[in-house]
C-alpha cells in the first residue's frame, strides 16, 4: 500500500494537540493506523511542538512550512528531538478495520446498514457520543460512479479505506486522505471494480452546484 496524500500540517498540528472534534481525530486517527510515514511526520511534528514550547524560534506556517522545521530539526542536532517524548499512536491491524475505527464500526463494514443517497452511491452515519455539527460517516461509491460535483460548507476530511477515487487533486487510494477545505469544490469518481468505501468527517452540508442536485440534497440527507 503506497500512501500518496496525507493530512493537512495544520490538521496534523491540531490532532497532536487533541483539539479537532471527535469525527475529524477519529479519521486521522485511523489513517495514522494506515500509514507509516504519517505517524512518523506526527511524531516530527510533536516534536516540533515540544521545541517551540521550549522557546525555539519558530518558523512561520504554510506552504513548505514542514519541511523548513524538519530541516530546522536536522540544523539543531538531536538536543530538539529529545525535548518531547512522541504520544502513543494506535499500530495498524494485521486484518480486518484499523484499530481506531474498530470502535465506530464494532461489526465490521458486512454490518454496516448503508443508506442510498444517489444512484450508486451510499452513506451510513456513524454515532460518536454527542451531537454537534460535525459528522462522522462512511460513504460507498460503486466502481466507476461519481459523487456529484459539490464544494464545503467547512473542513472535509475522506480517508479511503478500500478502492480508489479519482478526482481533480488525483487518484486517492486506500490509506490516502484528502483533506479539504471551504475553499474547494471537486467531482470524485470511483475507479472502475470494487466499490471505493470511505471514512468522512465533515463539519457542514456539502454544497452542491448543479439547480438539480441543490433540490435533491434535502432527500439524500447530505
Ligand atoms: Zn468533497
Amino acid at each position: 500500500m503506497t500512501i500518496n496524500h496525507h493530512p493537512d500540517i495544520a490538521t496534523l498540528m491540531a490532532f497532536g494537540a487533541g483539539t479537532l472534534d471527535e469525527p475529524y481525530a477519529a479519521v486521522v486517527a485511523t489513517h495514522l493506523a494506515m500509514s507509516e510515514g504519517g505517524r512518523e511526520s506526527l511524531r516530527h511534528i510533536q516534536t516540533i511542538g515540544g521545541a517551540l514550547l521550549n522557546d525555539e524560534p519558530a518558523a512561520p506556517l504554510g506552504s513548505g512550512a514542514l519541511d523548513r522545521l524538519l530541516d530546522s530539526l536536522d540544523d539543531e542536532g538531536d538536543t530538539m528531538t529529545l525535548t518531547k517524548r512522541p504520544a502513543p499512536v494506535a499500530a495498524p491491524t494485521e486484518d480486518g478495520l484499523p484499530l481506531p475505527l474498530q470502535r465506530y464500526v464494532p461489526g465490521g463494514l458486512d454490518s454496516v446498514r448503508w443508506k442510498w443517497t444517489g444512484p450508486g452511491v451510499a452513506t451510513a452515519d456513524l454515532a460518536w457520543g454527542k451531537d454537534g455539527k460535525s459528522r462522522l460517516m462512511l460513504l460507498r461509491v460503486a466502481g466507476g460512479r461519481r459523487v456529484p460535483e459539490h464544494g464545503h460548507g467547512g473542513q472535509e476530511l475522506t480517508l479511503i479505506l478500500q478502492g480508489a477515487y479519482k478526482d481533480r487533486f488525483g487518484i486517492f487510494a486506500k490509506g490516502d486522505i484528502a483533506d479539504h477545505d471551504e475553499d474547494v469544490e471537486h467531482q470524485p469518481i470511483a475507479e472502475p471494480g470494487e466499490d471505493c468505501i470511505c471514512l468522512v468527517a465533515v463539519d457542514a452540508k456539502l454544497t452542491f452546484q448543479g439547480r438539480l442536485m441543490r433540490a435533491l440534497q434535502p432527500l439524500f440527507g447530505i
